[in-house]
């Protein structure tokens, strides 16, 4: 679905991405975990070409992606959707409203975009609050109108960045179980990035340790958490 071939990424002399390979697979929850200041946010940033690498070669599917710009660029980025741990919402706007923008921006006739809007917030099974403003939201809630709006151009895959992070272990569990229940139905491709081991656990297949912007190891979330290889994956199981 998404391969990175020696991706990397230097600010100043600071070397963030370091020759990262990666192979996502479709249809499939793939994590990225790391401690702070490991890269993943950087890397996520890469993978969902709203930065360009120094060097290396990024394919979505056959294509090449990392080398496009323009139009061509903008159209490969509305196959992907992302959210993040403080939401990025438009605090102005009520419930329904975030969720048609990105819609809106793509031209849709109105009836449209509320007939989508009212499909995705069913989705997310936030409908009850459509007309509610931002700050009349729980966390969980905000997250849930996150997603719709992520999902509203149909993007093939999402990114999560620490999505769960700002969130107490409970509605941790139903966000999750959601992203999972999502990637199930809609058949679309999950990248998650957090630095908590149980979200690696309840819900993706795949897992890359990511320590100074590098992959330290990679595999089956089972067998990289069975018996881990580098430090950096001991690190992160001895702190869970
Ligand atoms: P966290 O878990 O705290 O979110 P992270 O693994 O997501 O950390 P990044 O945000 O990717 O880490 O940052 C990795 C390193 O790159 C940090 O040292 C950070 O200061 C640096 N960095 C990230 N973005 C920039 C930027 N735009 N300019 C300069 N340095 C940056
Ligand atoms: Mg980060």
């Amino acid at each position: 679905m998404l391969r990175l071939e020696k991706i990397s990424k230097q600010y100043a002399s600071l070397q963030v991405v370091d020759k990262i390979s990666l192979d996502v697979p479709p249809g499939n929850i793939f994590g990225i975990i790391g401690r702070s200041g490991a890269g993943k946010s950087t890397l996520l940033r890469l993978m969902n070409l709203l930065e360009k690498p120094d060097s290396g070669a990024m394919y979505l599917g056959e294509r090449r992606v990392d080398t496009l710009s323009g139009r061509e660029l903008l159209l490969e980025r509305r196959k992907m959707g992302m959210i993040f741990q403080n939401f990025n919402l438009f605090s102005s706007r009520n419930v329904a409203d975030n969720v048609a923008y990105p819609l809106e921006i793509a031209g849709l006739p109105r009836r449209q975009i509320d007939l989508r809007v009212g499909e995705l917030l069913e989705l997310t099974q936030i409908s009850d609050k459509r007309r509610a403003r931002l700050r009349e939201l729980s966390g969980g809630q905000k997250q849930r109108v996150a997603i719709a709006r992520a999902l509203a151009a149909e993007p093939q895959i999402l990114f999560c960045d620490e999505a769960t992070s700002a969130l107490d272990p409970q509605t941790t569990r139903s966000i999750l179980s959601l992203i999972k229940n999502l990637q199930k139905f809609l058949q679309i491709t999950v990248v998650v990035v957090t630095h908590q081991m149980e979200v690696i656990r309840a819900i993706c297949e795949q897992v890359a340790v990511l320590e100074d912007g590098h992959v330290a190891e990679s595999g089956a979330v089972k067998n990289v958490f069975a018996r881990p290889k580098s430090s950096a994956a001991r690190e992160l199981l001895h702190a869970a």
